[in-house]
């Protein structure tokens, strides 16, 4: 039973980078990352983030292609699926379209029920109030497990009493949703598309967010330094002059709706789990991130997909494997903040002196600005600027689209037992419970480490006259089909030295294990059971078994 609190889907963009990995588990869904894909804008209208006076008028300041040289979002030889960029409004009825095919498909095994809150739980009972025709009549739901994904102000965490751990806010931020068609196909037409922009001009500082530039979707966020502002001073009026003056439009034409406030803080529930395991929390619920990175979406995606295999059994290893990814997430979130706040702190905008600024002010009854920057002699634009010919700051800035979402190992957990970790940590020079990604900025290094994703590679799957059927990636291999457990055991090198490898698996299938047996030859070819290969005699190069998440759970080499 799934328990959703509005009436409906939210009409708010709010996340919109999808990355590898989250792509990864929807293509394990039917159609549905080829769905999510065909929605995404064309590349060529996010590839860059932009540093710019306005949107749509003044200078360009810098800009950088974070695909520089590829024509596609999609990097073939470490991940089967692009990243994408789609909006969580237009994500959202994609899942909830998938969750109800699956449910039919499987006798009706999902409720998903709108307008009904969870409004107490006992170790006992849920208790879920029903918001049908207004009558707020309460109804008892009796539940083995209950997972709270109930957002970043958990009711259920704070019924639970599970505090949240990290730093205090790097920065408080307004978000204004904001439409307009004309300023979208203008940005199209002067070839200034971005996914973001970062605005500096004697008005404001401002990052706006291009959800789609076709239809005209924008979302400007702003920093405001409480307590001297509060999220009351942006009025419907105050809002609109801020996204005019970000876009550098009419205010006229420009359509904001009210904002929303939110911190940017780098916070981890203490505990993921309550009352023996049978309480989960999960999402924002159990994490929050500063909004850069785009890990909040991502890494809640990435809990579900952890908890749904578990369910059946193994929900113990869900904090060992999952609250670790969202610490290592959190710092790199941080990190990502403090390269973005470079540009600012370039032109002499420093948020952090501002917020100092706010707090030292407090005391004093100074009549209070809405999301303004620092107002110098000379015009901001101009520090970032470098002699003539240098394109700035802009040039140095590091590219964002990272990979540390497929280098995620589990040192810890369901398939990493402590000593594997151990062994595993000793050998990278980690330490254990230390990050289980390799940090910022790093290249991803395909690995079959246990706890580790599956690497991607594309394989050949022949028929029994030896011809290629498809082209599939190793992850497809490894995929949960029809919502059952299943185990991929594959073995490569020369079928000689994998014959026994492969007779035991064959002997767990017909014991009625879910396991599928695959064999790769050394050129990459997977051959049926029944195919013919040449014969070495060599030891088998690989021998590697992987759970319904992808994960390498045993790996043997020779
Ligand atoms: C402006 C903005 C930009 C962002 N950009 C990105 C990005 O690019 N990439 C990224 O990965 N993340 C991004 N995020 C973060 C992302 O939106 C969140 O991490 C994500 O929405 C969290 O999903 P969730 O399901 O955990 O929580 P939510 O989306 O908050 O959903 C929680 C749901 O629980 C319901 N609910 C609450 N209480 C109850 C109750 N008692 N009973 C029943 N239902 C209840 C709520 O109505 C809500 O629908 C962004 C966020 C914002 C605000």
């Amino acid at each position: 039973m799934v328990l959703e609190r509005s009436q409906q889907l939210t009409q708010h963009p709010q996340a919109h980078y999808i990355n590898n990995r989250t792509m990864e588990v929807f293509r394990g869904l039917p159609g549905l990352a080829d769905q999510v894909a065909a929605c995404s804008p064309p590349l060529e209208q996010w590839r860059r983030f932009v540093y710019c006076e306005a949107m749509a008028a003044g200078l360009l300041l810098g800009e950088v292609n974070h695909f520089p040289g590829q024509t596609t979002a999609q990097d073939p030889a470490v991940s089967p699926e692009p990243v994408t960029h789609l909006s969580q409004h237009r994500l959202l009825p994609l899942l909830l379209q998938q969750a109800q095919r699956l449910s039919a498909a499987h006798g009706g095994c999902a409720d998903i029920r709108f307008g009904s809150a969870v409004t107490a739980v006992s170790n006992q009972t849920a208790r879920r109030g029903s918001a049908d025709g207004g009558s707020g009549a309460q109804q008892l739901v009796r539940c083995s497990y209950l997972v709270a994904a109930d957002g970043a102000h958990s009711g259920i965490r704070a019924l639970l009493g599970i505090a949240l751990q990290g730093q205090e806010a790097l920065q408080h931020l307004m978000s204004i949703h904001f439409s307009c068609a004309a300023l979208g196909r203008s940005l199209l037409q002067q070839q200034r598309p971005a996914m973001l922009y970062f605005v500096f001009n004697r008005q404001l500082v401002a990052v706006v967010v291009a959800h789609d530039l076709e239809r005209g979707e924008f979302v400007a966020q702003v920093p405001y330094y409480p307590p001297l502002q509060s999220p009351a001073d942006f009025t419907p009026e105050v809002c609109g002059q801020i996204v005019a003056d970000a876009a550098g439009w009419s205010l006229a034409q420009l359509q904001a709706s009210p904002a929303a406030a939110a911190a940017a803080a780098p916070v981890v529930a203490e505990e993921y789990c309550a009352w023996d395991g049978r309480v989960m929390l999960a999402g924002d619920a159990a994490h929050r991130f500063p909004p850069a990175g785009g890990f909040g979406m991502n890494t809640g995606i990435q809990d579900a997909h952890n908890l749904a295999w578990k369910l059946a059994a193994l929900l113990s290893t869900y904090p060992t494997e999952r609250r670790p990814v969202a610490q290592a997430n959190a710092a790199l979130s941080v990190s990502n903040w403090h390269e973005a706040v470079r540009v600012p702190q370039a032109l002499g905008l420093d948020p952090q002196a501002a917020g100092l600024a706010s707090r030292l002010a407090s005391a004093a009854p100074l009549p209070a600005g809405v999301g303004r920057a620092r107002r110098g002699s000379e015009h901001p634009a101009a520090a970032a600027r470098g002699p003539a010919g240098d394109p700035g700051l802009g040039a140095e800035l590091e590219a964002a689209v990272s990979q540390e979402d497929l280098g995620v190992a589990y040192q810890q957990g369901a398939v990493a037992t402590e000593g594997a970790a151990m062994r595993d940590s000793a050998a990278s020079g980690s330490g254990v419970g230390g990050s289980v990604s390799a940090g910022r900025g790093s290249p991803y290094v395909p690995s079959t480490e246990v706890g580790g994703r599956l690497p991607h590679c594309w394989l050949e799957m022949l028929g029994q006259d030896g011809q290629q059927q498809q082209l599939v990636s190793s992850l497809d291999l490894a995929t949960a089909s029809s919502l059952g457990l299943n185990m991929l055991l594959v073995c490569s090198g020369s079928e000689g030295a994998c014959s026994s490898w492969m007779a035991g698996g064959q002997q767990l299938q017909q014991q009625g294990w879910p396991v599928k047996v695959l064999h790769i030859l050394p050129q990459g070819s997977i051959v049926t059971q029944s195919g013919q290969s040449q014969d070495d005699g060599g030891p088998p190069e690989e021998f590697c078994v992987s759970n319904p998440e992808q994960l390498a759970c045993l790996v043997c080499d020779e």
